[in-house]
């Protein structure tokens, strides 16, 4: 990811230098171009400056007084005609020499420099003129000091061959200030290289290229700049690039030749105007992409929050369903097992009935029999007096009483009369009728039933049954038990609005046998003839009946704990 990031800011950094070298192009172009058309302009200006008195000295050779002057003629006549020539058309100076070169005439005449008297054979413009051709030549002036650019003709007066030189010397000066007032860099430079004028004062008479030995001989010889040292300018064109340095700085730079004496114009204009245009660009440029590229990332931030928060709201959908889905199968387990007890009671309720009509006719086709065998034993002590046989006959008929009783329970049809009834007295009860069993076991009983009244609503006879059976089985566990206590317990559950009973023993305990199995018609561990595996089954109906639950575990005095709950009776609210 780093790398990627590096490469793309190569591309980047590589892009926007691309783009800065390209716009850099196309604004130099254009500056080029337009200091093209400048330069145009000022080589147009100086051929015009020049080429507007190329003809006067032949106009003024032409002139009779020059002629006359020329034959010897008085000079004053002619030195005031110049004067006023010049005055009126702007000319430096006009002057007559003769044709050694020595001046006799010249519009200056009257002032302090004054060219009459000087000789300026030495210079090119009058050995031209005397051949016959038009002399043109720029220099310092060697009298006045003044640059000025001369013009010359041969005048003939008349002969073959010329007696004298007529010539002007034109202030250049003027278009100098005026490059200078434009603001513009530029600069004039003569066949040899030499500055001749500039729009900076001290580029003047400083050579573009250095002078070898002839050229300066042949300066020295027309005395054409005086005492200048024509030293080197401190510059570095390159034509290739169209761009030169002066003085350390950069500038665009443009030349043309197309003038008289070889000379050429030179153009500097800045570059920094190009080089701010196009850091400008580019940095618009890089700007533009940057706000571009924040935008997209803008974007795809919010985009990936918005997915963040789609997939956390389907997270909580999905978390929601799951959560609906637990519940479900809660439902439906609990259903299950619900179907499943209910099955287990429907099947127990099937059972019962089948014993109910069992015990119905059992107890029913017994019952006769029962009854005559007890009135022929009655019958026989009374004759006979009581016998061994007729005291274990007796035993053995109470005991088919007794299971013809407990089978009666299941054949019984229709609902017990129902009252409230005190759960303590209903023990205290049941105790009494079992204190013979106590007798002779040596059995601890613990109970108080002197607390307060715990009232449910129920059959007194049936609840006392229920209690009998259970404190009956209590003590029947304890028989080879090495600690021998019962413990009777009541309470309230205050919450469900039930109290309940408990009769806790240390005796052998349930084992691993479940309550379930136990209250089974006929699930018996006694041998046989002792326990029919009735009593819990019969309690348990009777419990049920009184929309009560009986439950049953190992208790903590390590033997079984049975525990019954009925609903409470309130007389406020009955
Ligand atoms: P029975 O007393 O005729 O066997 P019950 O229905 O009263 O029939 O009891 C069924 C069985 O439950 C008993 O055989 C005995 O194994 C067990 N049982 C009942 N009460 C207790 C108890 N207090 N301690 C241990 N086992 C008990």
């Amino acid at each position: 990811m780093r790398g990627l990031r590096f490469v793309f800011l190569l591309v980047g950094i590589g892009v926007a230098t691309g783009l800065f070298w390209a716009s850099y192009a196309y604004f130099k172009a254009q500056d080029l171009e337009a200091a093209a058309a400048r330069l145009t302009l000022y080589r147009s200006t100086l051929q015009a400056e020049l080429q507007n008195f190329a003809h006067l000295p032949f106009l003024l050779s032409l002139d009779p007084v020059v002629a006359e002057t020329l034959n010897g003629g008085p000079t004053a006549r002619l030195d005031a005609r110049l004067a006023r020539f010049a005055q009126s058309a702007g000319i430096d100076a006009i002057y007559l020499m003769d044709s050694d070169g020595l001046t006799i005439s010249a519009s200056n005449a009257r002032t302090d420099q004054s060219f009459v008297g000087q000789n300026y054979g030495f210079r090119p413009y009058f050995q031209a003129a005397l051949k016959g051709e038009l002399g043109e030549f720029y220099g310092i002036g060697a009298t006045t000091g003044v640059p000025g650019y001369f013009f010359a003709m041969a005048v003939r007066a008349g002969g073959e061959t010329p007696r004298g030189v007529i010539a002007i010397k034109l202030d250049l000066s003027d278009l100098q200030a005026n490059w200078q007032a434009s603001g513009a860099r530029i600069l004039l430079s003569n066949a040899d290289g030499v500055v001749l004028l500039a729009s900076d004062p001290s580029w003047r008479y400083r050579t573009l290229n250095p002078l070898d030995g002839a050229q300066r001989a042949r300066i020295v010889a027309a005395r054409q700049f005086g005492k200048e040292p024509l030293s080197n300018l401190d510059w570095s064109p390159d034509q290739r690039s169209q761009t030169a340095l002066m003085g350390g700085t950069r500038f665009l730079y443009l030349s043309t030749g197309d003038l008289p004496n070889s000379w050429s114009l030179h153009l500097l204009s800045p570059d920094d105007r190009a080089v701010t245009r196009a850091w400008l660009v580019t940095g618009a440029l890089v700007l533009l992409s940057g706000v571009l590229f924040s935008a997209v990332q803008l974007r795809r931030v919010r985009r990936i929050g918005a997915a963040l928060k789609r997939s956390e709201s389907e997270e909580a959908q999905l978390r929601a369903a799951n959560a609906r889905l637990a519940v479900e199968i809660e439902e439906r387990r609990l259903a299950e097992q619900s179907l499943t007890r209910t099955q287990a009671e429907l099947e127990r309720a099937g059972r019962l009935a089948a014993l109910g009509t069992l015990a119905s006719s059992v107890t029913h086709e017994l019952g006769q029999p029962i009854a005559a065998m007890r009135n022929q034993l009655a019958a026989a002590e009374i004759s006979q007096g009581p016998t061994p046989l007729s005291d274990k006959m007796q035993g053995l008929v109470a005991r088919m009483e007794n299971i013809t009783r407990q089978l009666k329970f299941f054949s019984r049809k229709g609902r017990d009369q129902f009252e409230p009834v005190d759960l303590r007295s209903v023990m205290s009860d049941a105790l009494e009728l079992l204190a013979p069993s106590f007798e002779g076991r040596e059995v601890e009983l613990k109970v108080d039933l002197g607390g307060p009244e715990i009232l449910v609503e129920g059959n007194r006879m049936r609840l006392e049954q229920v209690m009998t059976n259970l404190v009956r089985n209590a003590l029947d566990a304890l028989d080879d038990a090495p600690r021998r206590e019962i413990e009777i317990a009541f309470g309230q559950e205050a919450e469900d609005d039930k109290v309940w009973f408990e009769v806790s023993d240390t005796g052998h305990g349930l084992g691993n046998r479940s309550f379930e199995e136990l209250r089974e018609p006929f699930t018996t561990t006694r041998e046989s003839g002792k326990g029919m595996g009735l009593g819990l089954t019969i309690s348990a109906g009777i419990v049920a009946d009184h929309s009560g639950t009986m439950t049953a575990q190992n208790s903590a005095m390590g033997g079984a704990s049975f525990r019954v709950s009925l609903p409470h009776y309130k007389e406020a609210t009955a």
